[in-house]
Parts: C-alpha cells; structure tokens; sequence
C-alpha cells in the first residue's frame, strides 16, 4: 500500500522499499504494440483484472553507517517525505540521490513547495541521461518536471558513465532502451545481493515476455535487450530483483523455467 515500507538487510546494511504509489493500470494502454488478447491472458493467469493490475512506484533508501541514500524521489506528492518521517529518517539526513533516469515519476520528488527535499544531498546520474533532461528542460516551461526539478540541483551532480562503484555496496547498472541513459543498481553487501532494474520493466508480466516494451520506451528494441539481458543476470547469479513499477515492493527472484524465465515475487 502506498506509505508501505519494506526492509531487507545485512548486518549495519539496510535496503528500505517504500512505496510512493500504488496504482491500477490497464496493460492494454501501456503496451499497444501487443495484441490485447496476449495482454489479457497474462493477466487473467494471476487473477487480476485487466484493467487493474498492479502498478507501483518503489523507492530504495540504502542505509549503511556512512550513508544514506535514496533511489529516485517519486511523483513529488508529498508521500515520500511522510514515509521517511514514520520510519525516522529525516530528509537533511540524505546524503546521495541516484536518479536512475530524468521522468517525471522518478525526479519529481527533488523540489518541494519550500526548495529542495533533501538539501544535503549529492546527485548521482548517468552522464548521457542527465545531458539529455537537461537539454530539454532548457526548451520546456518552467512546469516541465526536468526544469522544475534538475535546475536547482545542476551543481550538486555527479556523473558516472561506466558501471562502477557510487557508493560502497552500491554500483551503476547500464540499463538504456527504456530512455537513453538510464542506470540500473546492483547492490551487494554480505549475504544481500540486489539488482535494482528501475524502469527497464514495468510489470511482471514482462519477465515471460521481454520483448514486450511499452510505448513510453524511447527506443523499444534496446529496452527489450537490456531487460533481457537483466532478467537473465538476475537468474543465473541468483541475484533478488527490484523493479520500480512492479506490485509493492516489486521484489523477487527471477528463474529459468526451460526456455522460458519465470517470476517469483518474494
Ligand atoms: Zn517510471
């Protein structure tokens, strides 16, 4: 539900899921590339109703002794910043932002009505996925969400553009298709070992059929690369797996089911 909070951890290691929103959509108007019936068979094998399943906004606060660190800010609705206060993280507290990429569903909680939600924050993108918001919150008006929310925070960024380490524990993921530069997380302390798919999927449904790509994918082939390529990690290196948009706390593993993967929600 949305305000939920799910904890995962290893020792001093702390991964919080919380769930920014919890929304029914119908998959028919998100992936319009496939032919509706495919769409309502997948529902129907987990009895949802087709237009209403399950779509999520799932945070990541990483806590560790030297840091903590939110993955993505939401909608910007205020929900956030409630959440943190029920579990007592107080927002001057956040050290590091990862942005996994510039929409308005994941940056639209940088800004609040007062200036930014977590002044003491650094910023980390991806190089080519800050390069491009920025440029088209420079054409758009001051309510584009790029412009609303990458403005104010244009000195507090860093850049990463190879899959490496942000944080100890927490590395940079490449994840492009879904927009151009979009990063992933693999996160791995001890006995956790986590990768973070952002919006590389949107729904479960997708780990049977990668190819599918809904019709926000900027370039739909890649995006069904990538998430193939991440859903097959996750199997082989027994890694549990996160999704933004997947049903709170979009959390599961992933497994070969002969040529076929299969998703297990945990
Ligand atoms: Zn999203």
């Amino acid at each position: 539900m949305i305000g939920d909070a799910y904890q995962l951890e290893d020792d001093d290691f702390h991964v919080t899921i919380l769930c920014d929103a919890d929304q029914n959509r119908d998959p028919r108007t998100l992936f319009t590339s496939v032919l509706p019936e495919a769409l309502e068979r997948a529902a129907q094998s987990e009895n949802f109703q087709i237009d209403a399943v399950p779509f999520s906004m799932n945070i990541l606060l990483i806590q560790t002794p030297q840091h903590k660190v939110l993955v993505d800010t939401g909608l910007g609705s205020g929900t956030l910043l409630k959440t943190l206060e029920q579990i007592g993280v107080r927002p001057e507290s956040i050290d590091r932002v990862i942005i996994t990429h510039g929409h308005g569903d994941h940056i639209g909680g940088i800004m609040g009505e007062n200036g930014l939600n977590f002044p003491n924050a650094r910023y980390t993108f991806w190089k080519s996925e800050w390069d491009y918001w920025f440029t088209e919150a420079q054409k758009g008006d001051e309510t584009h969400p790029a412009r609303r929310n990458l403005f104010p925070i244009q000195d507090r960024v860093d850049f990463i553009d190879t899959e490496s380490e942000i944080l100890p524990g927490v590395s940079a993921v490449s994840a492009p298709g879904h927009t151009l530069g979009q990063m992933g997380l693999l996160i791995e302390h001890g006995v956790l070992r986590l990768l973070h798919i952002a919006d590389a999927a949107h729904t479960h449904f997708q780990v049977v059929h990668p190819d599918w790509s809904p019709r926000f994918d900027m370039q739909p082939d890649v995006s069904a690369k990538t998430r193939k390529a991440l859903f097959e990690r996750a199997a082989d290196q027994n890694l549990l797996l996160t999704a933004y948009h997947f049903p709170f706390p979009g959390l599961g593993r992933i497994s070969r089911d002969g040529e076929n993967l299969k998703w297990t929600s945990v």
